[in-house]
């Protein structure tokens, strides 16, 4: 038997985490707005200001993490090592530099060691949102890390 992967599973109902970059912040409060229906039927999360104009605007619930350049970012990203985030809605800005980019960049390296998708246009939230994936759980395969890191402490001089 392969015990190199496990298989985890993304629930039904879904933990999805809002970012959004200022300069894209309308823009998601208006995705929010326009795919309310679907989005009241998960948990959503984001980092801190994202998360309260989000609520602020739409009146949906919206658990607020740090600011991004406060560290909201790695916060989502420690969740998503927890297993408690299924999905990430990332609006980033491609014209604007961030202080916090190591950040941005970690927790799109996280979401990709652990398998969780992540929308970061427009379109690509359209197209995960309106997936039947959305209303029924996905099993995925992730690294077995507990053999892992068995491996690694008995191989390493
Ligand atoms: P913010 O952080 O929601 O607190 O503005 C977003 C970001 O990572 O830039």
């Amino acid at each position: 038997m392969n015990d190199d992967y496990i298989t985890m599973t993304l629930g039904k109902q879904k933990n999805i985490a809002l970012i959004a970059h200022d300069g894209m912040k309308p823009a998601l409060i208006q995705w929010c707005e326009d795919n309310k229906d679907i989005l009241s039927k998960h948990f959503l999360c984001g980092t801190g200001t994202t998360a309260r104009m989000i609520a602020d605007r739409t009146n949906l619930p919206v658990r607020a993490y740090n600011s991004g350049p406060l560290g909201g970012d790695q916060q989502i990203g420690a969740k998503i090592v927890e297993g408690k985030i299924d999905l990430v809605i990332f609006f980033s800005d491609p014209f604007t530099a961030q202080p916090h980019d190591p950040d941005v960049k970690a927790l799109l390296r996280i979401a990709s060691v652990y398998d969780i998708p992540i929308a970061n246009t427009r379109a690509t939230a359209d197209f995960m949102i309106k997936s039947a994936l959305m209303d029924t759980e996905y099993e995925h395969k992730i690294i077995n890390f507990d053999k892992q890191v068995r491996e690694r402490a008995e191989n390493l001089k």
